[in-house]
Parts: C-alpha cells; structure tokens; sequence
C-alpha cells in the first residue's frame, strides 16, 4: 500500500476549501496564462481555430457593382414613351469578366453576380420584360435606378474590423474569411494537451476484465470533450497508481499547456496525484460546492503548463470538464466564455435536500418551440446508463429543494440536437 502522507483531519495540508462555483472558476481563470503563440493557417484548416489578431478585411464586398439578378442592365434615362420603353439587346455582362460598356439607347443580357456595364444605372428582372422581334427587348414603364444592383462594397469595405483576437472560428466565419480574401488567418497556437487517467483498476475497453477491473472511459471521453472545444493535439495514457510512474509523467510533462488527469485527486490512500502536483508545481485544491465533482486541483507547473485533475468518477469528471476546463480554455484563447443557462420547463419533478448546486443529467426536448427538460433517473456520479439519454443539464441551484413538473427550471444544453415534442425514455 501507498501512503504519501497520514491523513489528519486539522492538518492544514489536508484543509479543504469549500468554493461557490463562480469562485472556482474564478480562481481558475485569475491563473491562467494565455496564449502568446500565433500562428498563419491555412483557411482550409482554421475551422474552431481562435482568432490570434484583429483580422481586416483585404478586399471590398462586394468587390465590385454588380447584379442581384438574372435580368437586363440599362440605363433608366434610356426609356422613355418616344421609344415604347424598348431598348435594342447588344450583347451579354457575364460572370467572371470585367465590366463591359453599356451604349446608349441599349441594353445587355446579365447574369447574377456579373459586373454591372459601365453606363448602366439599373436591372430588370428577366420575369418583367419582353423579348421583341428585331432584337429589341420592351421594358416595364416603371424601373428604379439602381434596381437589382448590389452595390461594391456595401457589405464590408477593404480594412473594416471583421474579427477580433479570441473568436473561435466557425464554419459560417470560413465564408465571410473567404470573402474578405483572408487566406491565412492569425490564430493562437493551438495548446498540447496531455490527458491521464490513473487507476489500478482501469484497463481499455477491448481487453479481458479481470476480478476488480474496469473499463477506463474518462480519457477517450476528455479528449472527446477537447475535440469538440477544436482542441486535437492532444496526447494521452493511462497509468497505475504508481507515485514513481506518476511523479515521472508529470515532471516531464511541463512542455504541455495542459494536463489533464482522472482519478486520484480525492483523499483517499491511493489519491497521488494531487499530492504529487503540489510537490512539482503550485496547487490550488479546493471542493467546489457542486454536485457531482469532488475536490478538483488545478494549477500551475513550470512556466506555462497549467494541471487539472478531475475526480475519477466517470459523470463527476465530464461535468468538471464542462464547468472547468472549457471556460479555462476559452480564457487561454483570449475568448469569452458564455454560461450557457437557458428557461426551461420541467418534465417531472424532483426532490432534494438543498446543499451544493447540481447538475442532473436531462433530456432536453421542445414542445410548441418551448424548451422542456426532463430529469433522467439514475443520478450517481457513477452511474452511465443515462448518457444514451443526456443532452443537456438540469441547473438546482444551492438553495433549491428541487421542483415540480411545469416548474420553470435552469438547463444548460450539450447539443443543438434537441427533438421536438415531449420525450420519454
Ligand atoms: P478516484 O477519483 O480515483 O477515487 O475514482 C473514483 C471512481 O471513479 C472509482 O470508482 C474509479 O474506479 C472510477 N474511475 C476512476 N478513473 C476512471 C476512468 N478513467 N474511467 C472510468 N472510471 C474511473
Ligand atoms: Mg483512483
């Protein structure tokens, strides 16, 4: 058996900090160090990249007059009663050539997006004209100067401020950043991750359990939870709980900017890791007054390497992801985090003793465009089966005793993938 120390309960080594959540996330984000790296990338590989600089805009949209429609370009003043509003047809605006010069008295087939001709003030619509015989095209008595014209540069102008530093970088941004001619965005550096999960007990799904075994799902489930943040250089392992092997990962691993463990970062015998965080780097543990999540550490080791340790328990340690790591993340990426709290409607009651703020596992659903969140059974930190039904959380807050079926409730979604209508499971 390991023992690193003897528990004793006024030791101030083993005091334990009873945090709100705000303050935890607090103390977390006071001791981040963000990113200093940018790096250029390639617009067909930024995709939930954070923006690393402002990014302005390298060339006016639209870049040049053209048209809304597919239609005939003409000069207003053109048509008058003298002419019976008919103009002669003298050739084609196309797509992708330049500007073509419009003559008096006449008019040119164009397509939409074609550079308007020069001379031309105005597009009608093919729908609203009619082809004559001798070439001649017969226009409605009524059209607008500047009909159908998108103008150049009346979406954005060359230089305008399209994104600043922190922005993640969504596949709606990949168009405007298109557009805007910007082929190589500044974006940070993206973080090296290192993720741990530590136990005796844990073996890979796969493999043959033997008496006291079990399947290890924390690590694919935190590499999962970062690829879903855009974060993919991420390394990862699952080690005994082995104060030499640990102590020897951790030492070596300060060139990453996060480390990730599970497991072990409770007070129990064989809960090494925290203890061997505090001896290589500066610790912060605290027991956050939420429900699931045991006392996480987090903290600092070497210059820029920031730890996390997770409580093993496979819900505890996906809910501190959430409530932790992805505003820490955020923040190192010079972003924002928004808490994503929404109204919902309760699905069902539940009932508590109020304490610690909670977060049940829920099916979120919509009924006639209101959110509805149904509390899903099975509520241990330990307990898996109600993931095949989650898609959000159910927010009680620390003075709550619970709530009834119609209550208006707190829920945070995981997904944009929410049914409509009321869901049973
Ligand atoms: P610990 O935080 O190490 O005390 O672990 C708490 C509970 O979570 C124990 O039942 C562990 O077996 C379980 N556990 C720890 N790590 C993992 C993991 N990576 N995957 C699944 N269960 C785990
Ligand atoms: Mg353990």
């Amino acid at each position: 058996m390991v023992t690193l120390w003897v528990k004793q309960r006024n030791h101030p080594r083993n005091k334990i900090i009873v945090l709100s959540l705000e303050q935890a996330r607090e103390a977390i984000l006071a001791k981040i160090i963000p990113a200093s790296e940018t790096t250029a990338i390639p617009l067909d590989q930024a995709l939930n990249h954070y923006v690393g600089t402002t990014l302005t805009a390298q060339v006016d949209n639209p870049a040049f007059d053209n048209s809304a429609m597919d239609g005939y370009a003409i000069n207003c003043k053109d048509l008058d009663e003298a002419n019976g509003y008919q103009l002669s047809l003298i050739g084609e605006a196309a797509c992708g050539s330049a500007p073509a010069q419009l003559a008096p008295n006449s008019t040119m087939r164009i397509f939409t997006g074609a550079p308007l001709p020069q001379g031309a003030d105005s597009v009608v619509m093919q729908e609203n004209i009619e082809v004559s015989d001798g070439g001649k095209i017969t226009f409605p008595e009524e059209v607008k100067i500047g009909g159908n014209i998108r103008r150049r540069g009346e979406d954005f102008k060359k230089g305008d401020n399209l994104y600043n530093s922190g922005h993640q970088i969504t596949s709606n941004d990949l168009a405007l950043l298109a557009t805007a001619g910007i082929a190589q965005p500044i974006v940070w550096t993206p973080p090296r991750i290192l993720v741990i999960a530590t136990g005796d007990e844990l073996i890979s799904p796969g493999d043959t359990l033997q008496p006291g075994q079990i399947y290890e799902s924390n690590r694919l489930t935190t590499i999962a939870q970062l690829a879903e943040l855009g974060v993919t250089h991420v390394d990862s392992d699952t080690l005994r709980d082995d104060p030499n092997i640990l102590r020897e990962h951790f030492a070596g691993a300060q060139n990453y900017d996060f480390i990730i463990t599970s497991g072990g970062a409770s007070v129990g015998d064989y809960d090494l890791v925290k203890q061997i965080f505090s001896e290589i780097g500066e610790i912060s543990f605290w027991k956050a007054r939420i429900k699931p999540g045991k006392p996480i550490a987090f903290g600092r080791v070497g210059e820029r390497s920031h730890f996390f340790a997770l409580p093993g328990n496979p819900v505890a340690s996906l809910v501190t992801f959430k409530l932790f790591i992805e505003p820490a993340l955020i923040h190192w990426h010079h972003g924002t985090f928004h808490d994503p709290q929404l109204q919902a409607r309760a699905l069902g009651p539940y009932q508590r003793r109020p304490g610690r703020r909670e977060f049940l596992r829920a099916q979120l659903s919509i009924d006639n465009g209101i959110l509805c969140a149904m509390p899903l059974p099975g509520q241990g930190s330990h307990m898996v089966r109600p993931l095949n039904q989650t898609n959000g959380f159910i927010v009680v807050n620390e003075t709550s005793s619970g709530f009834k079926d119609g209550d208006t409730i707190t829920a945070i979604p995981l997904t944009t993938h929410i049914a409509s209508g009321q869901h049973t499971y």
